[in-house]
């Protein structure tokens, strides 16, 4: 509420009205929420890494170990610097493609080779998973960013592995079907209970059920994906059964140039 007053014209201030101003406030209170979500999560998810560099470091600095024990809380702060450097990559990210800085290259690229650069890459890091490639039919081809498009396979492949922490297949199903290039990715993992199914997307978003409370994350990689996904006139959905797994579908225009 504003008072407004009149100067001058008047011996002292003159009250001539009030204005009252209503102005809808929920977004900016929603975007604030959000705000402050991220600093504490970006914060809580930096720490925990960081505060196994500085333990492991103080051990050895402080102690006389032996070669092997070296070598093993090296390889520690080694794996936990490398998070920290994803960790720190997925928020940057995120927040270049959300302020529409994120320049995307555009050219004629073969999916199927990337698709099995990623199982490959992937099958390092998981020998309790199965990772297999079906390929239907169809063309593959498809124009865009290919270190984009990798980065989204990475993400949802990635997520398969680390939400199915039994072990199990991951299979990965690629056909053509009007003139829509469609790749899918099954798991047999903890799947998503059906109140998440609409949310798994969002920014920060994570599903924190008892069934996956110590697995890691940031809750960004599938906004990425999505965002990765729709800058290329494409579509993502999810299907799961609580318990028993899930399977993403990534749709892409095919390119109709050969
Ligand atoms: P993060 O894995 O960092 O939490 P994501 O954005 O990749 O973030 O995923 C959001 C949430 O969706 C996760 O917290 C997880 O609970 C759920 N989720 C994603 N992929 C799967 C999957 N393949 N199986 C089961 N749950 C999944």
């Amino acid at each position: 509420v504003f008072k407004v007053y009149c100067e001058g014209l008047f011996d002292g201030n003159m009250k001539l009205g009030t204005i009252f101003v209503h102005r809808n406030m929920t977004k900016e209170y929603e975007v604030d929420r959000i705000k402050s979500e991220f600093v504490s999560t970006v914060s809580h998810e930096l720490r925990t890494p960081l505060a196994s560099i500085l333990g492991f470091t103080e051990l050895m600095l402080t102690r006389d170990l032996k070669a092997d024990r070296q070598k093993k809380y090296l390889s520690t702060i080694h794996n936990e610097a490398g998070r920290l450097t994803s960790l720190i990559n997925e928020f940057l990210d995120i927040q270049r493609m959300e302020s529409g800085k994120q320049a995307y290259e555009k050219a004629q690229i073969a999916m199927l080779p990337i698709i099995r650069k990623v199982i490959e890459l992937q099958k390092v890091q998981s020998e309790r998973h199965e990772l297999t490639l079906e390929f239907l039919g169809g063309h593959d081809l498809v124009v865009g960013d290919a270190g984009k498009l990798e980065q989204a396979l990475t993400n949802l492949i990635g997520n398969a592995i680390k939400y199915s922490p039994d072990g199990g297949e991951v299979k990965i199903i690629v056909f053509e079907k009007n003139s829509m290039l469609n790749i899918e990715i099954q798991d047999e993992g903890l799947g998503i209970p059906p109140e998440a199914m609409d949310k798994v997307f969002e920014k920060f978003y994570r599903v924190d059920n008892s069934d996956r409370r110590s697995i890691g994350g940031t809750g960004l990689g599938l906004a990425i994906v999505k965002e990765i996904i729709h800058v290329h006139d494409g579509e993502i959905e999810v299907r799961s059964k609580y318990g028993e797994g899930s399977t993403f579908t990534i749709t892409l225009p095919v390119s109709s140039f050969d």
